[in-house]
């Protein structure tokens, strides 16, 4: 029997954002998919990856990613199932990992997508904890700051999917963890997880009091992943020789003014070593880091939480809610 085209929606980029994205920048299209080609598999999408960095590809300056042309589709890290294949090596019932996200299905040559590992882990866990926001926190942690057992670590953004895996792995590299988060409910899932002192910044007139409070004898690693008003109050509260690992600044991604912080020239007067990174020069750790991630996971070292919207829908409402501040832990969108 001849297999038959198959329809599958997609969210392309309608226009370009200005500060916080809106749902209309973004239409919901319908296409038609032929059987997959010679060498192609066809993949139906179950899980899409929801990430900050997007808004960066939404604009049309040159950065380290192309940027997402207006009436395309948005692209993503995805867990979909294969339900067709022409190529060797994949059959239908696999699960694969790619970054064709932002869609409801696709035809691609299979070389372009992997298998998932074969850890005891749900196949969301692969995009979240055991994922790129996963190897993002370990890689910032371990390789860029070079953590040390009895140190005092600041994590911004810290109940969320990059910010959560840091916080568990400085406790389970035995450091003290300060955590700051903008909700309640979310100070309340970083004490459930072991962080030592939690800031709720949205209730702080003066973050770097805050910080102060609860470590005052200063920080030696800063994980920013907000930049602004955070990286001041960490720049104020860091000790000598601090290491900051520069994940991400999302406080600025939407900024009309994004300047940077006032007090910079305290990273002089510290010695202090602010150090961006991107997780792509450490993805050669992926194998042994999802194998380590997954062992933390199963002694419950290490918990997992996300925010689920369901539906291709419901994809530029997920996007919407990274910057709202409306995710707790990996922001997903589950397609069926
Ligand atoms: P999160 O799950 O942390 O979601 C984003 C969170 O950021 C929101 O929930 C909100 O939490 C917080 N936030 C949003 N706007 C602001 C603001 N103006 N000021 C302070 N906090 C804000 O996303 P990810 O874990 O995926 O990403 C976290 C950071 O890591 C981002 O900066 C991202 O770009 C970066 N990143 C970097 C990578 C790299 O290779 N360097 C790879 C992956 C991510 P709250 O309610 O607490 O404010």
């Amino acid at each position: 029997m001849t297999a038959a085209p198959i329809q599958s929606r997609e969210v392309r980029l309608k226009s370009r954002p200005e500060g916080i994205p809106s749902v209309d920048d973004f239409a919901v299209a319908s296409v038609t998919l032929d059987p997959p080609g010679r060498g192609q598999v066809q993949v139906r999408n179950r899980w899409m990856s929801v990430d900050p960095y997007m808004r960066g590809r939404m604009t049309t300056q040159k950065s380290y990613l192309p940027p997402f042309q207006i009436d395309a589709p948005l692209e993503g890290a995805a867990i979909g199932e294969v339900v067709a294949s022409n190529f060797a090596g994949l059959q239908p019932g696999d699960l694969v990992q790619s970054m064709l996200g932002w869609r409801e299905a696709f035809n691609a040559p299979g070389l372009v997508v992997q298998k998932l590992p074969g850890e005891d882990l749900p196949p969301e866990a692969y995009l979240g904890v055991a994922g790129l926001p996963g190897l993002t926190a370990y890689a910032g942690l371990v390789k860029v700051a070079g953590i040390k057992a009895g140190e005092v670590v600041f994590v911004s953004a810290a109940a969320g999917a990059v910010g959560s895996a840091a916080c568990q792995i400085a406790k389970i590299y035995g450091a003290t963890v300060i955590g700051s988060a903008g909700r309640e409910d979310k100070c309340a899932f970083l004490r459930e997880i072991g962080v030592d002192h939690v800031i709720n910044y949205r209730e702080q007139h003066d973050l770097t009091a805050a910080l102060a409070e609860v470590a005052p004898n200063g920080i030696d690693v800063y994980f920013d992943n907000v930049g602004g008003a955070h990286l001041e109050a960490a720049l104020a509260n860091a000790k000598t020789f601090a290491r900051f690992p520069l994940c991400g600044m999302i406080s600025r991604y939407t900024a009309a003014d994004a300047r940077g912080p006032a007090n910079i020239l305290l990273a002089n007067q510290k010695s202090l070593r602010l150090e961006g990174f991107m997780v792509s020069s450490y993805f050669h750790l992926m194998p042994e880091f999802v194998r380590i991630m997954a062992g933390w996971v199963g002694s419950g070292q290490v918990k997992s939480r996300q925010t689920v919207d369901e539906g291709i829908d419901q994809a530029p409402v997920a996007l919407v809610k990274l910057f709202t501040g409306d995710n707790v832990g990996k922001m997903l969108v589950k397609l069926s």
